[in-house]
Order: structure tokens, then C-alpha cells, then sequence
């Protein structure tokens, strides 16, 4: 990394700049996302993981991450000669980042590679990727996630899945047949519901005798379907026998467009490198996946895949904002004083810091699990069955607050765009909404404890390894187990409480065991014993401060 210089411009000295964040490989400078790798099983893929490092702390995928944000895609319905051709047009730099992520396998390596540790490994990777640009994460995730999916109807699988694991990106508009790759998005969303996906208003009427793997007709639309350029899609339907899951692709297997129009694209908050967009379907052309009236039973094998990667994403933004903001506290002099010297902002770092670890120790745990429930670990199944939702709702919620907490140690550079700041505050909404937003998940926590008491006794039996250790958890996590169920008539009121305290509990479990002492020690007094105010730099006096901001400083 570059050290602060001094040069005169115009009339003046540029003194006090710190030199920009770039050219240091994001991987190997994360101490505890490298520790996880190792732990959680995936070293052997850490040439890969440590190679998405290096470039996506390039000053090319920085600058790549920059120039397709600031150009994003625009909406062509027509070429010059008035035939439709429904496309989201992307700058160059959108293919080179999405390009380097199918390259780099983001997309598809446990399903290529299923050996224990893949989900962990390709996790890993898709952290470091998404330090670079998080838009392209969208289609990636969905891509990776469609496979579980589609397995359900063993003759879809059979023709998609090894266009949805190529590691060739092929941008064309193209019938996939004639691609060397192709990609997987998904259309659940519509304008009367989202999250009741049982409103669904789209029709699903057979062409012939119907049946799994048959074509349907789909009339309907989408109110929000991202990454419209994707090859298929998965879609929720209403068919004779209720909500159907089907593959939709864009162009029909005898080389014609599919009939679908492409309405709008959506003027988002931040994800502006990205593409989504509202479509209607006119007769289009689709294929059931499982049985009819069994949509949302099929197409939750993606969205779990899909909210996995939430997970991800609430603690890659995490981990880029304390990257940073400390890198920043330690090139910046106030009062004669490093930002990073000064004992009311080394509080602030170290409170990020902490709240960064806990996230990134309690994914790569998640991913850990997947792996081994997909293995057919039933302990793993029922742990990723709740820890999932409990993880989704309460690190995507701490991030925005996380974001905007980093992006203030910069001070005013922060606010500016080219600090790169501004976008990340956009997007760190985001995976809080899509994939079931905040209260859906606490609702999907309640219902895991009804349908599936093993998924709560596999919850407690991994906190329970780390509160045999640490008295304030052992106090901790006795409380909660008084609150589940409680009051079963202000259950569902009391949900984010609830679900709130299992995420802590899970997250102190995790670093106590596995997270530096210094940040265990930290989160347990303010998190869990109280010893904390309600903004980020409230840690308590007696906290190693030097030795956690030291810990997460980006440095290899
Ligand atoms: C950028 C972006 C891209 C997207 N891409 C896609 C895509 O590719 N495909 C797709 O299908 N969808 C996509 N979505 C849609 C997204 O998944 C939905 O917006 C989300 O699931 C919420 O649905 P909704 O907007 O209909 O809100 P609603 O379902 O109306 O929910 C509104 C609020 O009410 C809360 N709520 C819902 N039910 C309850 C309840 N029972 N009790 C208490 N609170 C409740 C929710 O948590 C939410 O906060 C995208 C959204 C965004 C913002």
C-alpha cells in the first residue's frame, strides 16, 4: 500500500490525503475471513479465493466497480427496424466484472466441485469479489442458487445445468444451445405481493397434457425481476394445480425470441451497476419444474442458496467499510494526532471492527453448515434451517447502520462518490429487502421453531459450545431460551427481539471460540452484557482497542 504524500497543486500543498485504498489483495489483508477458510474447511481452494483477492483489490476492478455504476444499463426495446428485442445494454465494464466472476467460478464451484468445502470456498470468494462491485453479485448468486432448484425435474437439469456451471460468459442475446455459457435469474415479485407469493397473478396454462418438465404457456407479469439479460429464469406461476415453479428462457428451443416484453427497467437506490427490471409475459413459452401446485416448495431450494449469499453480502459491506474506514483513521492527522491514534475514534473503529468479525465468523460458519447438510448432515441441516433466517435478518440489518458509521470516519470525503463510500451506504439496504425482508425472516424464524424443534436444538447446541466457556453467554443464552416461546400471544410481536438476541447469541458462541480474544471479550461486554450505548463507539473503556483495529487494519 501506498503511503500518505505531499505535493504541491496550484497554489497550495496537498498535505493530510491519505493515498487511496487500491492494489492490496483483499483476501489475505482479511485476518478473519482467512482464518475461516482454513477452519471452516476450504483451504485447499485458497490459490482461487486468494486470486479474486488480488483482483478485486485492483486498481482495475476498483475503477471497473466505479465505471459501471456510473454507467448503468439502459433499456432497449426495439432495434432501428422496429422489431423487439427486450435488452438491458451494459457498459464494458459490467461484462469485464461479470465475465471475471463466471471465470473465477463464483457462480457454480460446489456444484463443479462438491467436496467438503466448497460452499465455504466459493463464499469466500464471492466476499472478496463483491469488495470490487456488488452489482454483478446479483446474477451470480441466482446462477449459483438455480441448481438445487432445478434438480427437481432431473430432464431440465440434465440440458441447463451444464450451461448454468460453464465458465464461459457468453453476453450474447442468444438462443443458450448456441452460447458457451449462459446465466439463471428469477421471478417470484409481482405488483399485488411480493412477499405473498401466493397472490401470484400469472398464469400457467399447459400447451399439451401438462405435467412436470411440460411446456406451459405463462400470461402475467413481474414487478421485479433482476438481470433481465439472464438466460432462464425461475417463475412462479399459478397453474390448474396452484402455485407452479417454472424455467422460463428468453429465446424458445426452435431459435425464436420468447414472447415476453420487457417493461421497465427500476431507478434504484443504490445495485445501479445492475439491471432490474419489470416484464410482462404474453404466452411465453415455460417448462414446470417438480409438480404443479408445488412452486414455492421448488423454487425455496434457490431463495435459501440466494439468502445465503445475503448473509455474504451484509459482511463483505461490513468488512469493505471497516477496511476503509481504518486505512483511512491511519493516514489522516487531526490535531498533530493519527485519526486512528485518537481514543474516542479507536473506539469507533474497534466497535466496526468487532461488529465485522462477528459477521464474517457467522457466514462462513453458515456456509459451513450447507456444505455439511448437503453432505446429509442432519445436525447441519437443522442448524442452516434457522441460523439462515436468524443470520439474514440481523446482519443485513446491522449493515446499513455499519455503512454509515464507516462512511463518517472518512469525514467529508466520505460523503463524496469517489470515495467510493456513498455507493456502498446505497447498497447496504438492499440484502435486507430482496430474499424476504427483515420481518419475513423473523416470521420464517417462528415458524422453524413450530415446524422443526431439531432446528432449535441445534441452534442452542452450537451456542451452547461456546457459552460452556464464557459466563456472560452461558447468562445470556439462559434468558433467551425463557423467551422462546414465551407468551405465545405476543410471540410474533416479540419476533425481532427474539430472532435479534439468537443472532448474538450465535455470533458471541462463534467468536468465542474461534474469534481473536480482544474481539470476543468486546462483544460480549457490550452485545451481550449491556456495557454499550447505541451508536457504534461505545465499547467499553477497557477494551483492546489497538489490538482489534490492528487485527482488521488492511494489511496483508
Ligand atoms: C433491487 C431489487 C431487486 C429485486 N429483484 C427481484 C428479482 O429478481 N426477483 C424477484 O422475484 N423479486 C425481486 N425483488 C423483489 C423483492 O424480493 C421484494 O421487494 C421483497 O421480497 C418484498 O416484497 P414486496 O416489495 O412485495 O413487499 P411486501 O411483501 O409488501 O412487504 C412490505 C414490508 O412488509 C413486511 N411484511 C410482509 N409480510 C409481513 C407480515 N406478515 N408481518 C409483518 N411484516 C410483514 C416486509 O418485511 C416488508 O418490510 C427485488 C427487489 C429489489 C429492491
Amino acid at each position: 500500500m501506498a503511503t500518505a504524500e505531499r505535493r504541491t497543486v496550484g497554489n497550495h500543498e496537498v498535505a493530510n490525503q491519505p493515498p487511496p485504498l487500491v492494489d492490496y489483495n483483499v483476501f489475505e489483508a482479511d485476518r478473519p475471513l482467512t482464518e475461516a477458510v482454513r477452519r471452516e474447511g476450504a483451504d485447499w481452494d485458497r490459490a482461487r479465493i486468494s486470486a479474486v483477492g488480488e483482483f478485486a483489490g485492483s486498481e482495475r476492478a476498483q475503477t471497473l466497480g466505479r465505471l459501471a455504476n456510473e454507467n448503468g444499463p439502459k433499456l432497449r426495446t426495439h432495434d432501428r427496424y422496429g422489431h423487439r428485442v427486450d435488452e438491458a445494454e451494459f457498459h464494458p465494464a459490467w461484462h469485464e466484472l461479470l465475465g471475471r466472476s463466471v471465470e473465477f467460478e463464483l457462480h457454480s464451484s460446489p456444484w463443479k466441485d462438491p467436496r467438503p468445502g466448497a460452499h465455504v470456498a466459493r463464499g469466500a470468494a464471492f466476499m472478496c469479489f463483491s469488495q470490487a462491485e456488488a452489482g454483478v453479485g446479483c446474477p451470480i448468486s441466482m446462477t449459483y442458487s438455480v441448481i438445487p432448484a432445478l434438480r427437481t425435474q432431473p430432464e431440465l437439469a440434465a440440458e441447463w445445468e451444464p450451461r448454468f456451471t460453464s465458465s464461459a460468459y457468453d453476453p450474447r442475446n442468444a438462443p443458450a444451445a448456441q452460447k458457451s455459457g449462459a446465466l439463471a435469474g428469477m421471478g417470484m415479485t409481482e405488483k399485488q405481493g411480493g412477499t405473498d407469493v401466493r397472490a401470484n397473478t400469472t398464469v400457467a396454462s399447459p400447451v399439451g397434457g401438462g405435467g412436470p418438465g411440460a411446456e406451459y404457456a405463462l400470461s402475467g407479469h413481474k414487478w421485479f425481476m433482476s438481470a433481465p439479460m439472464c438466460d432462464a429464469f425461475l417463475v412462479l406461476a399459478q397453474a390448474d394445480g396452484g402455485i407452479s415453479c417454472f424455467l422460463f428462457p428468453r429465446w424458445t428451443p426452435d431459435g425464436e425470441r420468447n414472447r415476453f416484453r420487457l417493461q421497465r427497467l427500476k431507478d434504484k437506490l443504490g445495485n445501479r451497476s445492475n439491471a432490474s427490471s419489470e416484464i410482462e409475459f404474453d404466452s411465453a413459452s415455460a417448462w414446470l419444474v417438480g409438480e404443479e401446485g408445488a412452486g414455492v416448495r421448488t423454487i425455496i431450494e434457490m431463495v435459501n442458496h440466494t439468502r445465503l449469499d445475503c448473509v455474504m453480502g451484509g459482511a463483505t459491506g461490513m468488512r469493505a467499510g471497516v477496511a476503509q474506514a481504518i486505512h483511512h483513521a491511519s493516514h489522516r492527522s487531526v490535531f498533530g494526532r493519527e485519526l486512528s491514534e485518537q481514543p474516542l475514534m479507536r473506539n469507533v473503529l474497534a466497535d466496526l471492527a468487532v461488529e465485522s468479525e462477528a459477521a464474517t465468523v457467522a457466514a462462513m460458519r453458515l456456509a459451513r453448515a450447507y456444505d455439511e447438510a448437503i453432505g446429509g448432515d442432519e445436525e447441519a441441516a437443522n442448524l442452516k434451517r434457522i441460523a439462515n433466517a436468524v443470520l439474514k435478518y440481523w446482519i443485513c440489518k446491522r449493515a446499513p447502520m455499519h455503512a454509515g458509521e464507516a462512511l463518517e470516519c472518512l469525514g467529508g470525503n466520505g460523503y463524496v462518490e469517489e470515495s467510493g463510500m456513498p455507493r456502498l451506504f446505497r447498497e447496504s439496504p438492499l440484502n435486507s429487502i430482496w430474499e424476504g425482508s427483515g420481518n419475513v425472516q423473523c416470521l420464517d424464524v417462528l415458524r422453524a421453531m413450530i415446524k422443526s424443534p431439531a432446528a432449535l436444538e441445534a441452534f442452542f447446541a452450537e451456542v451452547q459450545e461456546g457459552a460452556v466457556a464464557e459466563p456472560r453467554l452461558d447468562a445470556y443464552a439462559a434468558s433467551l431460551r425463557g423467551e422462546i416461546p414465551g407468551d405465545v400471544e405476543t410471540v410474533e410481536v416479540r419476533a425481532r427481539r427474539v430472532v435479534e438476541k439468537m443472532a448474538l447469541a450465535l455470533q458471541a458462541s462463534l467468536l468465542v471460540r474461534y474469534g481473536d480474544e480482544a474481539v470476543a471479550d468486546a462483544f460480549c461486554a457490550s452485545r451481550l452484557a449491556g456495557d454499550w450505548g447505541q451508536a457504534f463507539g461505545t465499547l467499553p473503556a477497557g477494551t483492546d482497542f489497538g489490538r482489534i483495529i490492528e487485527r482488521h487494519a488492511p494489511t496483508a
